[in-house]
């Protein structure tokens, strides 16, 4: 097997739903990886998926910035953020700085389904490989 990936899954309320679905779709995959979320997200995923999910604060709480310093320290391979473009949030300056950690590092970032399933699609073939 191709060596174990670190992927950080975030998604705001709105978006949980989706994140779920997707996350049920990839779970071959996803449960061969080391999976971490902020703290919602996590108990979510875990509940719904039984996925084994290291689970940081709630985003609103500082989890989106403990995913930043996890990007910083090592550890994450990629970060599927389905953030809600329809929808302020008290917390928008953490995610910003999520986003802009991620392109420091060259973190590839899924903000939507169709980025999400490009990155595993790319990565389940070059595990073929
Ligand atoms: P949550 O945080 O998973 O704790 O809801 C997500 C976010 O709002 O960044």
């Amino acid at each position: 097997m191709a060596k174990k990936k670190g992927i950080a899954l975030i998604a705001h309320d709105n978006l949980k739903p989706l994140l779920v679905e997707w996350a049920r779709d990839n779970m071959k995959y996803l449960s061969q990886h080391t999976l971490c979320a902020t703290g919602t997200t996590g108990a979510l995923l875990q509940k719904e998926t039984g996925l084994k999910v290291k689970k940081f604060k709630s985003g609103p709480l500082g989890g989106d910035q403990q995913i930043g310093a996890k990007i910083a320290t090592g550890g994450v391979d990629a970060v599927i953020f389905f953030w809600d473009p329809l929808s302020p949030h008290s917390h928008d300056v953490d995610v910003k700085a999520l986003l802009r950690i991620a392109v420091v590092y060259n973190v590839p970032m899924a903000c939507n389904r169709a980025t999400a399933d490009a990155i595993m699609a790319c990565w389940m073939g070059s595990a073929k490989n």
